[in-house]
């Protein structure tokens, strides 16, 4: 389709993020050089090196989780919740006030549109520290008990899709409940969780209360194996997250796994079908597809299935695909050459099993990683892209004739952690939330995230909540 205007280019200003030559960890309240390798965090969207960061060696684990028991058991645990929060409030507020360079540092250490760093993870992240500064002094009232103590030395670990996000949803419960932490960021995106890390230092939260290691796996698998950690929260992979239950078993450390996902966006014949074309968009296009609750399976009713998938066709040849800090950019870059090569084996392995691929015609730029936005047709449940997670801008399109095969279809997932449901009948979203299982069911939306709504999954996708009330369940001692 020939655009209908051609958009001047409307980059953000990039020297807003202040990326540092090279940035350090965070331990006991300073920025210490760390004994392991140091990595190297590139812009996906050029491959430039960004910056380098030095990353923990086992000792460095040692002594973060010795510094976050020090705190705990010093300072931490016997501050009352209304001292926590003022902390917690500070922390979200910085971060609302700096949430043009975060913004900016995301995209670029990431690859994500700035206009997502920018209108979602910010101020999301902002407002989950909010939201659980308000619970501090009040955890008595949670639902919990009638004195809930926290656990100790939490230790968690994140993945590289949504970096201070993912930090804030880890960090902000963890605190209000009075635990102390020992955050892991992902190899390829540790930068905004040590501008975190300045913001905790602005703030003078205490010493040792929270503890930034930037690393690669093997210090992930350290701090999981700490004999003082006494939490572990985890989210990633389905494959990383059995690791670590496996090695966990039987050592009563508590374990909150929030792992992958392979939802089902169901459509029926009644949906508002234009509606419905952008909540599809929006489901699995958000974030280039680097999204646990990714709508990546389309079930959509036969008798609209043509009539739908032409409706998306039109409107995903309209999205523009390139450098993440246009504001006019809607899919940025994959975040690395490894999950691009992911990506590329899984969308072959859907051409080789019989599936229809169509592709966007949108221009790719040549350097950095891209990929654009890609649907399969035809597609049958037996099918690896039926199966697996792709995490990465395809859609698989399957159809069903009645809302109980649809149903069967949904649920036929090892995967469990959300899914979609478009029609105007109330009595069918009702019916159909009862049965699918997945954490969250979106109806007539999707990708809708609040600090007061839980989130988490069923069977692979892991277990435990976070947000909400029920969110607080996790740090909390029973
Ligand atoms: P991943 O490979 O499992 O990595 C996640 C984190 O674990 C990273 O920090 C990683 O370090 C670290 N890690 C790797 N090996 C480890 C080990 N043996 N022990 C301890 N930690 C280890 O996952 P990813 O590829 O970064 O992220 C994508 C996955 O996360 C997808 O499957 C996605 O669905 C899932 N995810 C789930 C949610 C949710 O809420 N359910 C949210 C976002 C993402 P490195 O960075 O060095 O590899
Ligand atoms: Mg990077």
């Amino acid at each position: 389709m020939e655009p209908v205007w051609e958009y001047a280019p409307a980059p953000e200003s990039r020297d807003i993020a202040g990326a540092k030559p090279s940035y350090r960890m965070f331990v006991d309240g300073q920025f210490v050089e760390g004994a392991g390798e140091p990595l190297k965090s590139i812009n996906p969207a050029t491959e430039e090196v960004l910056t380098e960061v030095s990353t923990a060696s086992p000792s460095d684990v040692d002594n973060a989780v010795k510094a976050a028991r020090r705190a705990y058991d010093k300072t931490w645990r016997k501050m009352p919740g209304n001292e926590r929060a003022k902390y917690i409030f500070r922390i979200a507020r910085m971060i609302a006030e700096r949430a043009r360079e975060l913004a900016v540092l995301e995209s670029l250490d990431n690859g994500k549109p700035i206009k997502e760093s920018r209108d979602a993870d910010i101020p999301t992240a902002s407002a989950h520290f909010f939201y659980h500064a308000g619970w501090a002094d009040k955890l008595e009232y949670a639902g919990l008990g009638a004195d809930p103590k926290p656990i100790g030395v939490a230790g968690q670990i994140i993945p590289w899709n949504f970096p201070l996000l993912m930090a804030a949803w880890k960090i902000a419960p963890a605190l209000a409940c009075g635990n102390t932490v020992v955050l892991k960021p992902a190899e390829t995106t540790p930068l905004t969780a040590l501008v975190l890390a300045e913001i905790c230092q602005q703030a003078e939260l205490p010493p040792g209360v929270v503890n930034i290691l930037p690393g690669a796996g093997d210090v992930g698998a350290e701090l999981v194996n700490h004999e003082q950690v006494d939490k572990i929260a985890f989210t990633g992979s389905t494959e990383v997250g059995k690791l670590i239950q496996r090695s966990l078993a039987g050592k009563g450390k508590k374990l909150t796994l929030e792992l992958g996902g392979k939802a089902a966006n169901v459509v029926f014949d009644d949906a508002p079908l234009d509606q419905a074309v952008e909540g599809i968009v929006n489901g699995i296009f958000f974030n280039q597809g680097h999204v646990c609750c990714a709508g990546s399976r389309l079930l959509v009713q036969e008798s609209v299935a043509e009539e739908l998938l032409d409706k998306l066709r039109k409107r995903i040849s309209t999205l523009r695909l390139g450098d993440p800090l246009d504001k006019n950019t809607d899919i940025g870059a994959i975040n690395s050459a490894e999950q691009l090569a992911k990506i590329r084996e899984l969308t072959a392995a859907g051409e080789a099993e019989g599936a229809s691929r169509w592709t966007s015609p949108c221009p790719v730029p040549e350097r950095g990683f891209f990929f654009a936005p890609t649907i399969f047709a035809d597609v049958q449940q037996s099918m690896r892209i039926a199966r697996e997670e792709i995490f990465g801008p395809v859609l698989s399109v399957l159809t069903f004739r009645t809302p109980d095969e649809a149903v069967s279809k949904a649920n036929n997932t090892p995967y469990g952690l959300s899914a979609g449901v478009w029609t105007e009948k109330g009595s069918r979203i009702l019916w159909l939330a009862g049965k699918m299982r997945a954490g969250v069911v979106w109806a007539n939306t999707f990708n809708r995230f609040d600090p007061t709504a839980p989130f988490g999954g069923y069977q692979e996708s892991g277990f435990g909540r976070e947000g909400g009330r029920t969110g607080l369940e996790a740090y909390l001692d029973e």
